[in-house]
């Protein structure tokens, strides 16, 4: 491989000038050169190294560049940025740096190149790419991260067990990577990861979600989850999870495990959907089973109400981690919510009413539960997959004749508010409230269709029924 085509594109000949105008030496590392390697399509962020001052070099090249781009300069990092077409380059002077006992944050001082590969994460993140004109394009490798990249290892430059003391944050960035590139984590890192894991605690939930985003984003999420709690990283953030690993026994009745359930069921959905929150839907859809959990003779094991008793716990790991309490959250929140009603749906003869009340729960998210719950089918039984699977088609054939009829899915009452107040010449009260939940439920129910004038009858009718008197249009 030419790693000089890596380098094809103008502005690292403009770097270069740059450079050697300044009398320094500026080199490309880390993401940028590691998936050129892996023919990973070019990389848009890229990291240069200068030996010397990062900032003076992003000024110098911003001037050479057309229309001049802003220099970003962070001035507690030491680092400058440039937006350059559709790149993202980073200039950062190379430093040696040295942790303390409590934080993540390094004393910085200034260094040679080496120092600054030393203290990059991984062996592949630590290939540079010379820049000098006379040197343009070779390759330095002092860890011998080529040949991790063919053997598709993760490995740190050095002592793993400091590494990760060090930052403990890279010890999901290994994992995630492995996720990422379907590498594998080198055994003495792995058991680094192990017997450092309770410093997690020292990272903020911010960075820890932000990896963990990325490992839900990999094709098969699974990998980086086991590898997660395999190393105990995962019982410190996501102990819910872990809570339901296990299969219980009583009197010959075992229930699945739904710990692996769980990811197989996160594995499924990743090849329908890349929402990374319908992913997290799907991560969270039984964590209600833990505590919800019982044993009785005649049904064996039970698991009643854990929906709902999820649904809240979604609410609370959210703030715990520090994750949007938004809409994002409610949408999540109540797939979990719902994430057994197509199932009671799909065993039962379906009746129009049944499904016209999951339509309005479930209003836009009507799609997204449903591709959750075929997710969710993780029976190894042929013949019993087949079944389930054509249950829910049937299902969402209903769906469709039934919206085509009703349509509840974005339901807006027919009859407002407003028009009943002014029907019976009344305020806002309770009486109101009352009126318009009776022409919800009869339209639920199928009693009268989805219309105005039907609507309009039957608040007519409650409202004789309250004892009020219509003043009719
Ligand atoms: P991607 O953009 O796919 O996440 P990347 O390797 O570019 O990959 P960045 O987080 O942008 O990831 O980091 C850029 C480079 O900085 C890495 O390749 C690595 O050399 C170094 N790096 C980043 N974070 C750390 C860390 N916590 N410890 C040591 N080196 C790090």
């Amino acid at each position: 491989m030419n790693l000089k085509h890596a380098l094809e594109p103008d502005i690292f000949r403009i770097i270069s000038e740059s450079a050697t105008r300044l009398q320094t030496n500026a080199y490309v590392i880390g993401g940028f050169v590691r998936d050129f390697i892996l023919e990973r399509g070019m990389h848009k962020d890229i990291d240069v190294v200068a030996v010397g001052s990062g900032i003076e070099l992003a000024r110098e090249v911003a001037g050479q560049l057309d229309g001049q781009p802003k220099v970003q300069v962070f001035k507690t990092y030491g680092t400058a940025m440039i937006r350059h077409l559709d790149m993202e380059i980073e200039f950062v002077g190379a430093r040696k740096e040295s942790y303390t006992k409590d934080s993540r944050n390094p004393i910085v001082e200034t260094g040679t190149l080496e120092d600054d590969q030393n203290r990059r994460d991984f062996t592949i993140n630590a290939l540079a790419l010379d820049l000098d004109t006379h040197r343009f394009g070779d390759l330095l490798d002092p860890f011998d991260g080529l040949s991790d990249l063919k053997n598709k290892i993760i490995r740190t430059p050095l002592d793993p067990d400091i590494t990760f003391s060090d930052d403990p944050l890279r010890m999901l960035r290994a994992i995630r990577f492995a996720s990422q590139l379907d590498f594998t984590i080198h055994p003495e890192a792995l058991k680094a990861i192990s017997t450092n894991s309770h410093r997690i605690d020292i990272i903020t939930e911010e960075r820890i979600v932000d990896e963990v985003h990325k490992i839900i984003s990999c094709p098969k999420p699974s990998t980086g989850f086991l590898l997660m709690d395999q190393t105990g990283l995962l019982d410190r953030f996501l102990p819910e999870l872990t809570a339901l690993k296990g299969i219980d026994e009583i009197e010959g009745q075992r229930h699945k495990d739904n710990f692996y359930h769980t990811l197989e069921v996160v594995d499924n959905i990743s090849k329908n959907t890349d929402n990374v929150w319908l992913r997290w839907a799907a991560l969270l859809h039984d964590i209600g089973k833990a505590p919800t959990k019982r044993f009785n003779k005649k049904a064996g094991w039970t698991f009643h109400g854990h929906e709902f008793e999820g649904s809240k716990m979604v609410y609370r790991l959210f703030k715990r981690l520090k994750m949007p309490l938004n809409e994002k959250m409610k949408y999540v929140r109540n797939l979990v919510l719902l994430s057994s009603r197509p199932i009671a749906l799909s065993d039962d003869i379906v009746t129009d009413s049944a499904v016209r009340r999951l339509i309005f729960d479930a209003g836009e998210h009507i799609d997204d539960l449903m591709t959750m719950c075929e997710a969710d089918i993780t029976t190894k039984n042929e013949k019993k997959y087949k079944k389930y699977l054509n249950n829910f088609k049937l299902v969402r054939q209903k769906m469709v004749e039934v919206e085509e009829r009703d349509h509840i899915r974005n339901f807006q009452p027919p009859v407002s508010g407003e028009l009943i107040m002014e029907t019976f010449k009344m305020k806002p009260s309770k009486e109101i409230g009352v009126i318009k939940e009776a022409i919800k439920e009869a339209i639920l129910d199928g009693k009268i269709p989805n219309e105005f004038e039907a609507a309009y009858q039957l608040m007519l009718e409650e409202g004789k029924k309250l004892g009020l008197i219509a003043h009719e249009r």
